[in-house]
């Protein structure tokens, strides 16, 4: 299994590690800071190098518990100390939009009852779908004013690891069924403090002020009880 270090410190944009596994055009190594696709999110891309060589990592994904890191030209050798470096605009953008699409999530909850039926993050925009029946304007007006008022506020996004029992046994922590909690130890939740929790793999912002400016661009009709909310950070 590869150790993922971004699970704990999602600010770390280079790191050290080895190679574990090589073959065709990807590399496995025993711990990475790449965010592998998932959940929504878009894999990182960026740099590995060793020695005087310099690889792109153009593409990163999961499968098994190993980290599949695509390398276009050189390959480093099996058992290489290899330096990964992230492309950080590129990842902090996706931070960005992930912490604004959990506030925009806290937001529909606490207002409308209302939860996630899917999600998609991308480098300048991000959708966010809603078991909602009707999204009339005002609706569409209130949600960007109070998930703006969250950013301001200035809250810190925390990452915390709790057992599964802790979980079960408190139920308001977070908005999942019981069944649908995964059945792993340990898991891991961010945190918006004092607003939002939610069961989360993903990479976040450490202070809602850092999400900047939503802006709703717009909504689509996606069903009777499926309404798309399409967002910008200005
Ligand atoms: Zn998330």
């Amino acid at each position: 299994m590869t150790e993922l270090l971004y699970l704990k410190d999602c600010y770390l944009r280079e790191f050290e590690a080895t190679v574990i596994d090589v073959a065709e055009d990807w590399v496995i190594l025993d711990r990475t800071s790449f965010y592998p696709e998932g959940g929504g999110q878009p894999s990182d891309t960026g740099w590995m190098e060793w020695g005087q060589n310099r690889s792109q990592v153009t593409h990163v994904m999961k499968k098994n518990g190993e980290v599949y890191h695509v390398v276009g030209g050189e390959l480093p050798a099996r058992g290489a100390k290899i330096r990964g470096i992230i492309d950080w605009d590129r990842r902090y953008r996706h931070m960005r939009y992930h912490t604004a699409l959990h506030i925009l999530a806290g937001v529909v909850y606490h207002l409308y009852n209302s939860t996630i039926t899917g999600s998609q993050i991308s480098e300048d925009k991000a959708r966010i779908d809603f078991t909602l029946e009707d999204l009339s304007k005002e609706k569409v007006e209130k949600i960007e004013s109070e998930a703006n008022r969250v950013v301001e506020e200035g809250r810190n996004v925390n990452i915390k690891f709790i057992s599964r029992e802790e979980l079960v046994s408190n139920p308001q922590l977070i908005r999942i069924k019981p069944e649908l909690i995964p059945n792993i130890p340990v898991l891991r939740i961010i945190e918006i403090e004092g607003f939002d929790a939610q069961l989360d793999g993903g990479t976040h912002v450490a202070n809602t002020r850092e999400v900047g400016r939503i802006k709703v661009l717009k909504t689509v009709n996606k069903g009777k009880f499926n309404k798309r909310l399409e967002i910008i950070l200005l």
